[in-house]
């Protein structure tokens, strides 16, 4: 949680801290609830979720009657939880049944962090005694297959990568092969996300998910989205919610000048649970979601 709160970006530590303290003015007018609104609009939490989150708040603050600090900080750290959702299952699922590696496909915009998210995901997997194929199926930007066998490099794991600008799906392919033939417990396949055309996108994922599932079932399809691009990532999100099945959301760049209230935007847009947060660029980075940990470091 301290680790959680210092990276956290002061745009969002503010945000905890500015709700606390105009819940905390003597008297709470028409004005000061309006303040409270543009707050959380500010924080990227999206229109119906802030005008809900304000409705209850003032409901509960005026049954409390008179309020004390320490009352003011369990009810907004209460509405808070509610506000990014408790009730998601947030278990990455890497794992399948004996036999048949675990198998993750990482999707998004390029330059969200989709390269440097696979190595962290690698990291905490091998970490975790497992064996770990890469495949490099971004094969649109030049250096990604270089990352990744870069990242491959340094957490130990195995990179299956084609020729500069060839089949993702022919490479998707292979990494999943060498996966189940090696005995691999996962295979986690970085994707290009060029997003000049919704169909072209369409084509091209569609295409990687049909060979992998060929072989094997998906076990999770990670979106990556920056959260300092704030509202563009919610049409990115919608754009690829479209093309491919999402099962789950990593958020990265939380260290940046994101605002917090993303997670509860993308997560109403597409009824999935960010899973992973991204915060920083080092391979340690990594971390899950967790809503409680989450609201604590931004309320402070
Ligand atoms: P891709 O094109 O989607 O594969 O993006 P990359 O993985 O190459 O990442 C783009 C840039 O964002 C790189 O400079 C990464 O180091 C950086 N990056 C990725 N995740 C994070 C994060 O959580 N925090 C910060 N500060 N930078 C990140």
């Amino acid at each position: 949680l301290v680790r959680l709160r210092t990276r956290l970006s002061r745009s969002q530590n503010a945000l905890g801290k500015g709700l606390l303290t105009l819940l905390s003015r003597e008297h709470l007018d028409e004005d000061t609830w309006e303040e409270i609104e543009d707050t959380l609009l500010t924080a990227d939490v999206g229109v119906t979720p802030t005008q809900e989150l304000v409705e209850r708040l003032r409901e509960r603050v005026r049954v409390l009657g008179t309020r004390t600090p320490d009352e003011l900080r369990a009810l907004l750290r209460e509405e808070l939880v509610a506000l990014v959702g408790p009730e998601f299952d947030r278990t990455v699922h890497t794992e399948s049944g004996p036999g048949k590696p675990g198998i993750v496909m990482v999707v998004g915009v390029n330059g969200t962090g989709k390269t440097t998210t696979t190595g962290k995901l690698a990291r905490v997997l091998v970490a975790d005694g497992k064996s770990v194929v890469l495949g490099a199926a971004d094969t649109f930007r030049a250096a990604a297959a270089d990352q990744l066998q870069t990242w491959g490099e340094r957490v130990g794991a195995r990179t299956v990568r084609g020729p500069e600008g060839g089949d993702p799906a022919s490479i998707a392919f292979d990494a999943v092969k060498e996966g189940i033939a090696e005995g691999s417990d996962a295979v986690l396949i970085d994707t290009a996300g060029r997003l000049h055309t919704k169909t072209g996108l369409m084509d091209e994922l569609g295409k990687v998910k049909r060979v992998v599932e060929k072989q094997a079932p998906l076990d999770e399809v990670l979106l990556v989205l920056d959260a300092t691009t704030g509202q563009n990532g919610l049409v990115q999100a919608r754009v690829f919610a479209e093309v491919v099945n999402i099962t789950g959301i990593v958020l990265t760049k939380l260290d940046g000048t994101a605002k917090g209230g993303i997670v509860v935007a993308v997560q109403r847009e597409l009824g999935v649970p960010v899973k992973l947060i991204g915060l920083g660029e080092g391979a340690d980075d990594l971390a899950p979601f967790e809503p409680e940990a989450f609201v604590e470091a931004l309320i402070g």
